[in-house]
């Protein structure tokens, strides 16, 4: 569980007339600050700060006080903050361990060929997960729209890894129902996982005509003419082709389906 901070900062003399707003935005901009009010009195404002540990107080409070127009900082309050199940949920699935390292520098979104389709940009869907949001998250294209280019995870300066991230979405929205409606992502997972389990590889005309059979049969016959340059120069099998060893194959799937490697 996390800890939560309340802050005062009374700013110097020189910004407190015309800083006050470039002040809040400044602190808003902190992925640790939840809130930040303006007060009268002796403080010009409120803020309060959720963060991994009390430990991270401390920290928080020094990067505020090292703002040029910060006078003075008190920590006014430092108690447990309210449980948040749905990040703890994400960070005990595989991939999503890293989310609270997150600092919201938008590296990854900035970075994303996709992001113009996605509902949440990865930064933003990070920053909702902390905020507890399950069903705008799970909800949303997002994860469904990645396409696993690793630009976000190679960028990111804090390891998130937000590729994976991405995918343990995927896996979470489709564990408890909530996937986003507009996608065929899951037939396509599905069609591909299909064919391993059975052969132990793919088969491409086997995956292809389950995908469109499960989404839009009448597209597969704009795939007919590239299907027969295929077949013509046996790029495409049309029988499935087994790996020696299937067997085996199949009893190492099950034992990691028994261990919850199909959540
Ligand atoms: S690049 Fe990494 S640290 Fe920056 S917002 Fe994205 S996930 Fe967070
Ligand atoms: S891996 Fe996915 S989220 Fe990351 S940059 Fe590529 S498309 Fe975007």
């Amino acid at each position: 569980m996390g800890t939560k901070a309340y802050l005062m900062v009374k700013m110097e003399m020189s910004y407190a007339r015309d800083g006050h707003t470039d002040g809040m935005k400044e602190l808003k901009a902190m992925p640790e600050i939840e809130t930040v009010e303006p007060v009268s009195g002796d403080y010009d404002f409120v803020i309060a700060a959720t963060v991994d540990a009390p430990v991270r107080v401390a920290s928080v409070a020094s990067e505020i006080r090292a703002k040029e127009w910060v006078k003075n900082l008190d920590v006014l309050k430092v108690e447990p903050a309210a449980p948040n199940p749905f990040l703890d949920e994400v960070c005990s699935t595989p991939g999503g361990e890293c989310v609270r390292w997150c600092v919201q520098c938008g590296m990854c979104s900035a970075s994303c060929p996709n992001v113009g389709k996605m509902d949440y940009s990865p930064r933003k869907i990070i920053a909702l997960i902390r905020a507890g949001r399950r069903y705008d998250v799970l909800t949303s294209n997002s994860m469904w729209v990645c396409a696993s280019c690793y630009l976000c995870t190679v960028r990111c300066p804090k390891d998130v890894k937000p590729t994976e991230l991405m995918h343990a979405l995927e896996r979470l929205s489709f564990h408890h129902g909530l996937r986003h409606g507009a996608t065929s992502t899951p037939a396509m997972y599905n069609a591909f996982v299909n064919s391993i389990n059975n052969n132990g590889r793919v088969h491409e005309l086997g995956v292809m005509s389950k995908f469109y059979l499960k989404t839009n049969p009448l597209a597969v016959l704009k795939m007919i003419p590239i299907g027969l340059k295929l077949l013509s120069r046996g790029r495409m099998p049309l029988k499935p082709r087994k790996i020696r060893g299937i067997n085996q194959l199949k009893t190492i799937i099950e034992k990691a389906n028994v261990l919850g490697g199909a959540q």
